[in-house]
């Protein structure tokens, strides 16, 4: 099973998908974590994306694409992949359609966790003093959520279409949401 969690920054998607990797065996891919990978290891695509990063925007569609194709071509991985921050863009969303049936896989549910502004600032907040990520604080967090309300309906037309997404209320405490997505995932897992 294939999975998509999508959501604002600060919605809470790297929690559950790190619920979910553990609940159902399955392994976590984050674009975001990737990409500060490539700056942290001062290689040439982290010096290159670095500042796009800091300002709240996306990288291109294409860096995220070959990043990923990486993760989805590992035999390890097949259809046990949880997609934590990708798609962010109807280009991608329609990329990630055509790389995992190159490698006969496919999406099985959409989950997104939908959360207000006020939330997302207080989250980021809280989170700014325990990981100290260079894109949080509070401007480039409004930042953020502009440029994920500018890509994002899109991206969710296209899965409403699909009738694979599924809609959580990421307001909920961590527990409550780890409670509603196992309850969405084994409604599906019966009939995979
Ligand atoms: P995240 O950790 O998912 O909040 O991502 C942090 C930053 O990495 C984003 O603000 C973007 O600059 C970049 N990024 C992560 N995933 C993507 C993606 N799928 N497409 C473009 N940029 C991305």
């Amino acid at each position: 099973m294939n999975i998509v969690i999508f959501g604002p920054p600060g919605a809470g998607k790297g929690t559950q998908s790190k619920f979910i990797v553990k609940k159902y065996n399955t392994y976590q891919l984050s674009t975001g974590d990737l990409l500060r990978d490539e700056i942290k290891n001062g290689t040439e695509l982290g010096n290159k994306i670095s500042s796009i990063m800091n300002s709240g925007e996306l990288v291109s569609d294409k860096i995220v694409s070959d990043l990923i194709e990486k993760f989805i071509s590992n035999e390890n991985y097949k259809n046990q992949i949880i997609f934590d921050g990708y798609p962010r863009t109807l280009t991608q969303a329609k990329n990630l359609d055509i790389l995992l049936k190159k490698y006969q896989q496919k999406i099985d549910i959409v989950l997104k966790l939908n959360v207000s502004l006020e939330t997302i600032k207080k989250r980021i907040s809280e989170r700014k003093s325990i990981e100290k990520r260079a894109d949080d604080n509070e401007e480039i967090a409004i930042k953020r959520f502009q440029t994920y309300e500018k890509s994002s309906e899109p991206v969710l037309d296209y899965y409403r279409q699909t009738k694979l997404l599924k809609v959580v209320n990421g307001e909920n405490s961590i527990s409550q949401i780890n409670d509603e997505i196992s309850g969405l995932i084994d409604s599906i897992k019966g009939w995979l």
